[in-house]
């Protein structure tokens, strides 16, 4: 099972805001998104990164239009979701599946393109969603206008999959495609229903661990940036146990790869040869 990560977008922000101790700098941030070649499921997404539908699209609300005025995300021409796809001799059209990790902009952004796409996605998490006003919504981080009409109706629960024990080496999760190839992990604090996946079977399993902290630096050294960082957080107390729920896992020999984390990894598309 072939796995890669593309970054489509850069943001830009002072180190100290995402790493605690860290200096006034700033740091050029990725936005990842994954491509997995599954061999049952076919190419699967895991969110869709930053394009342009959340940047410049029409039919963005007026605090969307605000927020990414605010982070100006650059998007990254030759990683974008459709442009990665179209390297691999993919359209749109032939994603049958989109794993959403959770329901930020950067996350969720493209999903209006895949119009044969099954959503993976915390349930919960959804109904939580729906639940609350499009005022509450944007408290947490949630821009309603970037989900397909028809979200609910392709949407594949994670309440529905096999749940699968934690191991000595590896936390516990629900098993996504019913082979145990990949599993969600709950990876609480950042935002509601987030969830990370595990690839076992790797040569050194893999846990894509999204946005539980921005920088690998402050996960591994223990420096999860305080406020304001905590204030835009889902749950703030969660923010810690998951940290040392990775740590476990890294100490036990796996690797743990973030969205946003500068540094490339052996997972990213290599640039494309000009
Ligand atoms: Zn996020």
């Amino acid at each position: 099972m072939r796995i890669v990560f593309a970054n489509s977008a850069w943001v830009s922000a002072a180190e100290r805001l995402i790493l605690r101790g860290g200096g006034w700098q700033s740091v050029r941030l990725r936005v990842r998104y994954g491509l997995i070649f599954h061999p049952a499921a076919g190419p699967v997404l895991v969110d869709t990164g930053y394009t342009p539908e959340a940047l410049v699209g029409k039919g963005r609300g007026r605090m969307l239009r605000f927020y990414s005025a605010l982070l100006k995300p650059e998007l990254n021409a030759a990683e974008q979701v459709l442009a990665v796809l179209k390297r691999f001799g993919l359209s749109p059209d032939d994603i049958r599946t989109v794993v959403v990790t959770h329901f930020h902009a950067d996350h969720i952004s493209g999903l209006a393109l895949f119009r044969n796409a099954r959503f993976i996605a915390s349930d919960a998490a959804w109904a939580r969603v729906k639940a609350r006003s499009p005022r509450q919504n944007l408290r947490h981080g949630v821009f309603a206008e970037l989900f397909p009409a028809d979200f609910e109706s392709r949407l594949e629960g994670l309440s529905a999959k096999r749940r699968v024990e934690a191991r000595e080496d590896a936390p516990a999760g629900a098993d996504l495609f019913g082979d145990g190839s990949v599993l969600a992990v709950d990876l609480p604090g950042h935002a509601d229903g987030q969830f990370g996946l595990l690839f076992a079977g790797l040569d050194r399993p893999l846990l894509y661990a999204v946005d539980a902290q921005w920088l690998l630096a402050a996960l591994i050294q223990n420096r999860t940036p305080g406020f304001p960082a905590t204030l835009i957080a889902e749950d703030a107390a969660a923010i810690e146990p998951t940290g040392a729920k990775l740590r476990s896992f890294l100490a036990a020999g796996g690797e743990v790869l973030l969205c946003h984390d500068p540094a490339p990894t052996s997972h990213d598309l290599a640039p494309e040869a000009a």
